[in-house]
């Protein structure tokens, strides 16, 4: 007998990728193999020398297909078996090594917009909603758009094992939020490609079209992010380590770098209005939904717990994103 291994990987476009697969028959009881690609299909490669390799770094059930069926998140490498200049995976999984014995976890809130015939759920042809005041975790025909979708999505991820942890309406109509999480570095960017990867099929069942786009409506509408929530074993311990963490990200060149890697059209985004600091300031503060990053009251109260940084975009590369997290906080606290 067979199975079906759907291989899974992140593709070569930029400024923010893809994701693609294709499906591998395969024999019972055989491991999903290492397999190749055409790369220069996909941003990966000139067509001169084209072939690229997927590795299997994550298998799990595929709750789209059912039965024996499984997706398989690949990294993609050159023909020579490196990491390929589009994997961002592979420069993670070195700073989630060297700094593993700090225990890093991540829970990252994606949102994301759901469009048919190119305008979000809930925007009427030639004509916009009411303003934004009654969507955000709404309930009733004229306030949510799109629940059918998000509910079967919720159930996809949570039958393939994925950590998600919770799901909420959003501030602008057919703007949804996912979160994954708590999870480890490597973890919670693989379940997060995952997750995508079955709302974008969970969409092509209704005919909804999935957005990642930070501003995905202009003018008065909130943009859409992934707030990144990052603890240590000793932030999950004490008070001090939160403040080194706030303190690291803001230290020198750190914020711009930062920024720079939070996701295309950050500028756009972060503007200081719409629940945002504006991307060229850098601040933290207890609460404060207006700072880059913010320490939730319970864990002022607490003296522990993690940080938020509310800088991501919705567009993020999870693996950049979580890598540079780790490295300017883990390397300030080794100290
Ligand atoms: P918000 O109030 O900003 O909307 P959410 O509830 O949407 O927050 O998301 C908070 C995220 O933080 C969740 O994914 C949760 O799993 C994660 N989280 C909770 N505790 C920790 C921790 N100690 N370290 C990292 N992430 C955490
Ligand atoms: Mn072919
Ligand atoms: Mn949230
Ligand atoms: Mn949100
Ligand atoms: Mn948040």
């Amino acid at each position: 007998m067979v199975y079906k291994a759907e291989y899974i990987w992140v593709d070569g476009v930029r400024p923010t990728a893809g994701l693609r697969s294709k499906t591998r028959v395969l024999a019972d009881g055989v491991e999903p193999p290492v397999w190749g690609f055409d790369g220069s299909s996909t941003a990966q490669a000139e067509g001169r020398s084209s072939d690229r390799v997927l590795r299997p770094v994550f298998t799990c059930p595929d709750p789209i297909r059912g039965g024996d069926a499984v997706l398989v998140l690949c990294e993609v490498e050159n023909i020579d078996f490196t990491p390929h200049e589009s994997n961002n995976r592979a420069e993670a999984r070195e700073v989630a090594e060297r700094f593993a014995e700090q225990e890093a976890w991540f829970g990252i809130e994606q949102e994301y917009t759901l469009f048919r015939d190119g305008r979000p759920l809930g925007f009427p042809e030639g004509g916009f909603p009411a303003p934004q005041g009654p969507y955000y975790c709404g309930a009733g025909a004229g306030v949510v758009f799109g629940r059918e979708v998000v509910e079967k999505h919720l159930d996809y991820c949570l039958a393939a094992g994925l950590k998600i942890s919770g799901i909420n309406g959003e501030v602008m109509p057919g703007q949804w939020e996912f979160q994954v999480g708590p999870a480890g570095t490597l973890e919670v960017a693989d379940h997060l490609w995952v997750a995508r990867y079955l709302l974008l099929r969970t969409g092509e069942e209704f005919g909804v079209t999935v957005s990642f786009d930070a501003k995905p409506q202009r003018g008065d509408w909130n943009g859409a992010g992934a707030h990144t929530n990052f603890s240590t074993k000793a932030m999950r311990e004490g008070y001090d380590p939160i403040i080194t963490a706030c303190e690291a990200l803001g230290d020198g060149d750190k914020p711009a770098v930062h920024v720079r890697a939070y996701g295309a059209g950050i500028e756009d985004r972060l503007t200081g209005l719409h629940e945002t600091a504006p991307w060229s300031e850098y601040s933290y503060g207890v609460s404060n939904r207006g700072s880059s990053v913010r320490i939730p009251w319970q864990v002022e109260v607490d003296k522990k717990g993690y940080i938020e940084d509310r800088r991501p975009n919705a567009n993020i590369d999870p693996y950049v994103v979580t890598r540079l997290i780790v490295d300017t906080c883990c390397t300030a606290l080794e100290k």
